[in-house]
């Protein structure tokens, strides 16, 4: 999950953006309004977390320019006080959800999960399978032959973009664009060790081997024994 966090106290920003990424999210952060405008229009974010009171554009106009160009992706807004009216705005602009100032990072996440969820509702799978390995979304419980994988949540996020999309050849940029944030996925390599851990826990103990390798081009999921290595 790929999240833009838009908030220009850095003391908050630094707390929120750490919170997250121990539970796996990849944060992205922006400090004020046309730099968040900058990220949407370059990545793609899965979430975005969005203070209302920001230098050079505030949130709420961030928010409706967002919806008036088409994006649809879940916002969840941050306001100061606990104002009907802030909240109400917030709402107005096209916003999904929101928290009031100060919250535990606690409920952040569950607020986060939630709208996920909302999103990914219709469109997407909670349990994914490949042969005899299951990922159940919602637990973030990974399973093979019925017995439980203990992943770390960025060994989690490789392994989830690849079951997203079985068969398909990825590149080590798109997984590492899915799981990192802007800092880290030029070190594409970063990938490869995480694969390596994936192996370990998933492939090793098992004679079918999942995971492969297309040289030159990145990793496959594939329950099909690799016959067609390109160079
Ligand atoms: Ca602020």
């Amino acid at each position: 999950m790929r999240v833009l966090l838009v908030e220009d106290e850095r003391k908050i920003s630094t707390y929120v953006k750490r919170g997250l990424e121990e539970q796996g999210y990849a944060v992205d952060v922006a400090y004020t309004g046309l730099e968040a405008m900058d990220w949407m229009s370059t990545v793609e974010f899965d979430l975005v977390i969005l203070d209302i009171l920001l230098p050079e554009m505030d949130g709420l106009a961030v928010c409706r320019k967002l919806r008036s160009q088409g994006s649809r992706v879940p916002i969840l807004i941050l306001t100061a006080r606990d104002s009907v009216d802030d909240r109400v705005a917030g709402l107005d602009a096209g916003a999904d959800d929101y928290l009031v100032k100060p919250f535990a990072i606690k409920e952040l996440l569950a607020r986060l999960r939630a709208l996920a969820r909302r999103v990914n509702e219709a469109p997407r799978e909670t349990v994914l399978q490949l042969a005899d390995l299951t990922m159940d979304t919602l637990t973030q419980r990974v399973k093979r032959g019925g017995r439980l994988i203990p992943l770390a949540s960025k060994e989690y996020a490789v392994l989830e973009c690849l079951m997203r999309e079985p068969e398909h050849v990825l590149s080590r940029t798109q997984i590492a664009e899915h799981v990192w944030n802007y800092d880290v996925f030029n070190q594409s390599n970063v990938v490869d060790v995480y694969i390596r851990n994936l192996r370990r826990k998933i492939d090793d103990p098992h004679e079918i081997k999942l995971i492969h390798t297309v040289r030159g081009s990145g990793y496959r999921l594939s329950a099909e024994a690799e016959i067609d290595e390109r160079v």
